[in-house]
Order: structure tokens, then sequence, then C-alpha cells
């Protein structure tokens, strides 16, 4: 496959003629090596999107929506093979890279049905004496900057609905795993994207190529999805130029089990939300609370599970958990399980790290932990559940609240009523009521307070890749 950057079409080398390498995380061993972008290099990218953004902006949506609608099924066709390769360069298990595949390509197929409906609307003024129009205009040159944890979706949860609502883009992918951004750029050529309006820059300069493009005036937007800590550093550096932002950050998942809860269904929730992608997922569930009359039963039934997944390289068909990303996501689990058990935590399975190669850390059930450890403060990112108990409704609500973040719950009970109104009072972008996945390319996916800016799929999604312009007319 091709390893060069991606700009206005063509595969180029670095201007620096520098390589990085991607590694498997199953093994450490080198996968590839890829051309490593310079800001000359972002910048040319820059160039290329500007040159492209008049003419698809002038494309008919029907026609930008047919490309968008080929390249899903250019990515439906060849799921086997990307997930492989996802699989290889992220560590995560096939059949997660299997799930992410399908997710990523419904990307492209929900933004080719939006594609057509960037409404605008009119109204009389409140006066009578004219009429408000209001038109959907493309934002225009749009960076777009993703994560390792899912590099397939996070690219196409971007590059779909800029596309539909007729902006370019430049993506820098993570540089832990920038094959699967470039495998898309491929595809998206063949499925008949014109040169320059998609544009991937693998770079291990991320602060620099980026900041690079902020400060280039031809750049309107940076939508950006990874830590809490770098999206401060952007939102900062989009302020200078005044850059439309959207932010997709960390979160730290509340999942709250009422004792009337069907607890084998808020078991297999559980499992989805704590283990889909092996735990290295922002709507990860990192806090379990249970409330007291069940929770010794949920901690037996949430520890069988995880005891009885199977550990092993992501690309064997019958690994359920593959290896973390790199040996500091494995140092970083292991700190925060050390942290927890010295401060009187139980590990009911897993609990210390795996000896031999490969980043691996075992499905862990923490139970007894104290309320202010830091294992509940922190994103874990990692196959690590810890348990605490509550009595009352009111105690759990403020607990889960009781963090800077902000991007999904979940809770488990048999009353609607108060289903509805635990999910009002959290302060999450999204909650899941007795369901442990929440993500869905139709709906709304984003964050309250440190978790982010913005939404990115449904038809808001679409509406984040374009301005209001407001027309008053007299007619
Ligand atoms: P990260 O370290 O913030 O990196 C994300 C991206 O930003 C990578 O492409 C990275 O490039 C780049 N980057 C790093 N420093 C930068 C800088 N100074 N300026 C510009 N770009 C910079 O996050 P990560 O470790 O890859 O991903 C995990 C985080 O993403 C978690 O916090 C998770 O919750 C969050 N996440 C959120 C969502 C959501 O939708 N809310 C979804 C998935 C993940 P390099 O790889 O070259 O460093």
């Amino acid at each position: 496959m091709d390893t060069d950057l991606f700009i206005g079409g063509k595969w180029l080398p670095s201007s620096a003629g520098d390589r990085f390498d991607v590694l498997d995380p199953a093994t450490g061993t080198v996968i590839a090596s890829v051309a490593d972008g310079t800001t000359a290099d972002a910048l040319a990218a820059v160039e290329a999107a500007s040159s492209a953004a008049a003419a698809w902006a002038a494309t008919p949506p029907r026609v930008r929506a047919e490309h968008l609608r080929r390249a899903f099924e250019l990515m439906t066709a060849r799921a086997s093979s990307l997930a492989q390769l996802i699989s290889l360069e992220n560590g995560k298990a096939l059949a997660d890279a299997q799930g992410e595949v399908a997710y990523a390509a419904e990307f492209f197929r929900w933004y080719a049905e939006e594609a057509v409906r960037a409404f605008g609307s009119v109204a009389t003024a409140p006066s009578g004496a004219n009429r408000i129009l209001v038109v959907r205009q493309p934002v225009g040159v749009c960076v777009l900057v993703t994560p390792w944890n899912f590099p397939a979706a996070m690219a196409t949860r971007k590059i779909a609905p800029a596309l539909a609502a007729g902006c370019t883009v430049i993506l820098k992918p993570a540089s832990d795993t920038p094959l699967t951004a470039l495998a898309m750029a491929a595809l998206l050529a063949e499925a008949g994207i014109p040169p320059g309006v998609v544009n991937v820059l693998p770079s291990r300069s991320s602060g620099r190529v980026v900041s690079a493009m902020l400060h280039d005036p031809r750049v309107r937007k940076v939508s950006f999805t990874g830590s809490t800590e770098v999206g401060r550093l952007l939102l900062a550096e989009a302020a200078d130029n005044v850059v439309n932002t959207s932010m997709e950050l960390g979160g730290n998942a509340p999942f709250l089990v009422f004792a009337d809860a069907d607890l084998p269904a808020a078991v297999e929730g559980a499992m989805i939300a704590k283990m889909r992608n092996g735990g290295e997922a922002c709507t990860a569930a990192n806090r379990f609370y249970v409330e007291a009359p069940v929770a010794a039963e949920f901690a037996r039934l949430l520890s069988a599970r995880m005891a009885s997944l199977v550990v092993g390289p992501g690309t064997d068909p019958a690994t359920q958990v593959g290896p973390l990303v790199n040996p500091e996501a494995v140092d970083k689990v292991d700190s925060l399980v050390r942290s927890a058990l010295s401060a009187g935590a139980v590990a009911t399975t897993g609990g210390s790290r795996l000896s031999g190669a490969g980043c691996y850390y075992p499905p862990t059930v923490l139970t007894n932990v104290p309320p202010d450890a830091s294992i509940l403060r922190e994103e874990i990112f990692g196959p690590v559940a810890p348990i605490v108990t509550f009595t009352a409704e009111e105690e759990v609500i403020r607990l889960a609240n009781d963090t800077e973040y902000g991007l999904v719950a979940y809770v488990y009970t048999s009353d609607l009523a108060r289903g509805l109104r635990v999910s009002e009072a959290l302060e999450a972008g999204m909650v899941g009521l007795n369901r442990g996945l929440v993500s869905d390319p139709a709906a709304p996916f984003g964050g309250v307070k440190q978790s982010g800016i913005g939404r990115e799929g449904g038809h808001e999604g679409l509406l984040d890749y374009t301005e209001s312009k407001y027309i008053a007319v007299t007619w």
C-alpha cells in the first residue's frame, strides 16, 4: 500500500525526506515506514485543499452524495482487509476492527443521504417589512485531527460530513495508526473524489504542522478528536485566527446500576460499555456505581465474564481482547490499578500486568474502590472496571457528575420514570438508558463540559461543517 503523503491527489515523499516507523503493538515489530510530513508539506496540503474548494463547493450535492455512496460501497467490499490493517497497527481484536469498519463505512452512507439536505430557511421579519432568508454554506478548508483508537471511524466521522457539506479537508492522523488513514485516502480517490478535496498528512511533528495550518488564513475550521489536554492547546491556537472549532475530547463515563435493573442485561451492557475496543474508547465505562442490594452480585457476574475473555494478538480470530496501543498505555493502566489497590481496592479478577512481550493488560474488576481513588477521576483507557457501591439516587447523581468530563453516561433501571429523570440530571452529552452502546452515525455524538464542543453524526454533524448566511431581502 502507499505510505507517502497524499496531497492534491498525488502520493508525495516528505519535503525533508524523513519517514517514521509504524509498530505492531502485539509484537513491537515494525510493520511499515511512513512519510513524515513537515510544516512545508502541511502548507502544500492547505494550498491543495484551498485550490479545490470552490469547485467542490459548487459540485451539485447529488454528485457529492454519489461519491460518498461509492466510498461506502468500496469500504464495505474491502471490510475484511481494512479490519486486518486496523487490527495490525492498533492492536484491537479482529471482531472489534470489523465492527469499526462497518461503523466507519456507515458515516459515508449516512452523509451521502444528508448531502442533499443542507436546508436553510425563510421567514417573514416580525415587522413584516422583509424576509429573513438563511442559507447554509460550506465553512471552507478544514483541518481534521484524529486519534489512534478508532483510526477509520474517527476519520470518516469527520471526512464524510465535511465533504457532504462541500468542504475540502486535510486529515492529520495519529502517528501510531497512519496506515488506515492512508488506505482511506486511496479508497476516496478511487470513489472519484477530485484531487485536493481530501489530503492526508501523517506527521510525527503534530504540534508544529497543525499549528502552521491553523495560522494559515485559508483554513476555516479545525475538527479534533483526542485528549482534553491537546484539545485545550488547539482551542488556544485556533483563537489566533478565530478558526471554527469542533472538539471531541476525553471522557470519564459513569455506569449506574439501580437495584431494580435487569442484572444480566446490566452485565451484558457493562461488557459492551467497558470492553468495546479493549477499553480504549472515549465512551468506555470508567466508573461503575452499583446500588448496595445488588452490588455483590453484579461484581460476581461481571468478574466471571471479564475473567473468561481470551487475551491475545488482535489479528488472531480467537482473540477477544488485544494488546493496548503502546507500552506507555500499559504503564498508565498499571499505575492506576496499583494506586487503587494500595488505597484498599480488591481485584476480583486480573489486577496486575501480564509477563512476556506485547502491550497486554488483563481484564480486571476492582471492588471496594475508595470514592476519591485516582482511577475514578482519570480516563483509564484499558480493560479495568472499578466498582463503587451507592445507596441513594441523589448520591449517585452527585458522584456521577463530580468530574470535569461529560461525554457519556449509562443508566440501568427498570423504572422508566427514574431512568428518564436520572438521564436528564446527568451532565453528559449522551446517555445510554438500559444500553451499553450509544455510537450511531445517525445520532449526534459529543460531550459537554471538558469533553467537547459540537456534535458529530446525525444531521447536526452536517451543520457543523456549514455556516449560516442570513440574507435580509425585501420582495
Ligand atoms: P491525543 O494524544 O490527544 O492525540 C490525538 C491527535 O492529536 C493525534 O493525531 C496526535 O498526533 C495529535 N496531537 C498530539 N499533540 C498535538 C498538538 N500539540 N497539536 C496538534 N495535534 C496534536 O489523543 P490520543 O491518545 O491519540 O487519543 C486518545 C484520546 O482521544 C482519549 O482522551 C479519548 O477519550 C479521546 N477520544 C475522544 C473521542 C470523542 O469522540 N470524544 C473519540 C475517540 C477518542 P500524534 O499521534 O502524532 O501525537
